[in-house]
């Protein structure tokens, strides 16, 4: 009972994904409206799929009908598994030079006989909208305007929706790649709205992790080992961001998987202030953060 009203003087807030995309993309539709009734062309995505792995078809896909919802003209490009390297940067190259395509992505992993840095350093960072190009993460440490990465960028505008107060805080991020957890270390830690946190980056080396996240006011989690953050590792008031998408096999589910966030969602929800559910949070942030990155490469180009 004592647990139970304690816990009733934190007002818990679910940091709803589809609602904030939902606002983001009616934002972003509008702008498209306003330039077909300039008789402008509305931003255009090319995508290229290599191979059939089932996550990679479902966040192609997902990427394409965004794009359609948004009002963006979108073209994927799919290539057999067994497609060369050099092929590969053929087709990069191609769409590189296509002035009609103003943001480019390969859709990640790729097979094991591709350099997958190779294929990132190939994308033009003026349409690098996926943000993996060392240009653009180069830039995003200074502080020089750059298309971040879309999932953190995807985390930020979240903040932004929620107006999560962010300055002075302490901000545990968990897992250091260059795609998720290390820029959105350097987000949170720049001098910026909804930045201006004390960071600390953690990995698969960090000492007494639990111990750092109980002293955390925010804590994203983007290691990809589902349910890792338990309750004991939160601290009374936390905001907590799941970025973790792991399939789990699920014979109770029609596709026969289920989704699980890293984070134990059932119990650390009774702690946090704020909390963002898999799926339906940073899942769907991601593909916003992708759509404003290509609105601003059109942008880009047609100012350029
Ligand atoms: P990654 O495998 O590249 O990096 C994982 C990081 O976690 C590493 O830096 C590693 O040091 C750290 N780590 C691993 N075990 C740890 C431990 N026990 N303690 C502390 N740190 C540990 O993964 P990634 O590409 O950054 O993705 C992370 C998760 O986020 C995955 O589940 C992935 O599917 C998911 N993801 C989701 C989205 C989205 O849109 N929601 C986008 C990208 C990735």
């Amino acid at each position: 009972m004592t647990d139970y009203s304690f816990r009733l003087t934190f007002a818990r807030m679910l940091l709803d994904g589809k609602k904030a995309s939902l606002k983001f993309k009616e934002d972003l539709k509008n702008e498209v409206e306003i330039l077909l009734a300039k008789s402008q062309r509305p931003p255009h995505l090319a995508a290229i799929l290599v191979g059939h792995d089932g996550a990679s078809e479902y966040y192609i896909n997902s990427k394409v009908r965004n794009c359609g919802e948004t009002g963006f003209t979108s073209t994927l490009l799919r290539l057999d598994e067994t497609i060369s390297q050099d092929l590969l940067l053929e087709k990069i190259k191609a769409f590189n030079n296509d002035p009609y395509i103003d943001g480019l992505l390969v859709q990640l992993p790729l097979p094991k006989h591709i350099n997958e840095q190779k294929i990132i350093e190939a994308i033009d960072p003026e349409k690098d909208v996926d943000g993996f190009h060392p240009i653009n993460a180069g830039k995003l440490v200074q502080g020089i305007p750059a298309f971040i990465s879309a999932t953190p960028y995807g985390i930020m505008l979240l903040l932004e929706f929620y107006n999560i107060e962010t300055k002075g805080k302490n901000a545990v991020v968990i897992g250091r790649s260059n795609i998720v957890g290390r820029p959105m270390s350097i987000l949170l830690s720049s001098n910026i709205q909804f930045g201006n946190s004390t960071v600390t980056l953690c990995h698969s080396h960090t000492k007494n992790l639990e111990a750092i996240c109980l002293g955390a006011d925010i804590i994203v989690a983007a290691l990809g080992k589902p349910g890792f953050v338990h309750a004991g590792m939160v601290k009374e008031g936390a905001v907590v961001i799941d970025v973790g998408i792991t399939r789990i096999p699920d014979a109770t589910k029609k596709n026969g998987y289920r989704l699980q966030g890293d984070v134990d969602f059932e119990n650390v929800v009774h702690k946090c202030s704020a909390i963002t559910p898999v799926p339906g949070g940073v899942g769907l942030m991601t593909i916003t953060g992708l759509l404003k990155n290509t609105m601003q490469a059109y942008h880009n180009r047609v100012n350029a």
